[in-house]
C-alpha cells in the first residue's frame, strides 16, 4: 500500500465521523503559527487547536521566508489575526547540513544548480528563532499592532519554551 493509498483510508474514516462543516472562515482565535515541517511536530495537537481555531503555516524550520511572509500578511490583514507564534523545534533536521552540503548533494543527485537557493539551515536554535521573529516584525507589510513572539517546541517532552526576543 502506498502512503497516499494509506491517508485516504484513514480520511474515509475521518470523514465518516466529521462533525466541524460549521467552522468559521475566520479564525476563532486571532492567531497564526509559523512552524516546521517536521512529522513530530503537529500544533493543532500541543496547541489544541481545532478547526477553525487558527491558522498555521508551516515550512521546513519555521523559516520566515518571503512564502511564509506571504502568508502571514494573507492570515492578519485580511483574515484578522493579531498574533503570531514562531515556533521552531528542538532536533530539527534543519541543523543537520549547511547550504553548501545540500547544493552539493542536489548537484551530484539531479545534475541541477541549487546555488541560488538559500535552504535557510542554522546552527544555533534560539538564534533561528530570534532571526524569525525579527523578520516578521520588521515587516512593513504586516499590522503594526501585530504581537510576534518565538518559541522552541521540544519534541521529547511537549514541552513549548518562550524565546525573548528583544525589540
Ligand atoms: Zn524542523
Amino acid at each position: 500500500m502506498s502512503a497516499v493509498d494509506d491517508v485516504l483510508e484513514r480520511n474515509r474514516e475521518y470523514a465518516a465521523r466529521f462533525t466541524d462543516g460549521a467552522a468559521p472562515l475566520l479564525p476563532r482565535l486571532p492567531l497564526v503559527v509559523l512552524s516546521c515541517i517536521d512529522a513530530r511536530v503537529q500544533p493543532a495537537r500541543f496547541l489544541g487547536l481545532g478547526p477553525g481555531d487558527a491558522h498555521v503555516v508551516r515550512n521546513a524550520g519555521a523559516r520566515a521566508t518571503p512564502d511564509a511572509l506571504r502568508s502571514i500578511i494573507i492570515s492578519t490583514q485580511v483574515l484578522g489575526t493579531r498574533e503570531c507564534m514562531v515556533i521552531h523545534h528542538t532536533d530539527c533536521g534543519m541543523v543537520s547540513f549547511t547550504n553548501d552540503d545540500i547544493r552539493a548533494k542536489l548537484r551530484a543527485e539531479t545534475g541541477a544548480s541549487a546555488d541560488d537557493i538559500d535552504f535557510m539551515p542554522f546552527t544555533d536554535l534560539d538564534a533561528s528563532v530570534q532571526d524569525d521573529v525579527r523578520t516578521i516584525r520588521a515587516n512593513p507589510l504586516l499590522p503594526k499592532e501585530l504581537e510576534v513572539s518565538g518559541w522552541v517546541f521540544d519534541v521529547a517532552t511537549g514541552r513549548l519554551d518562550e524565546v525573548k526576543v528583544l525589540g
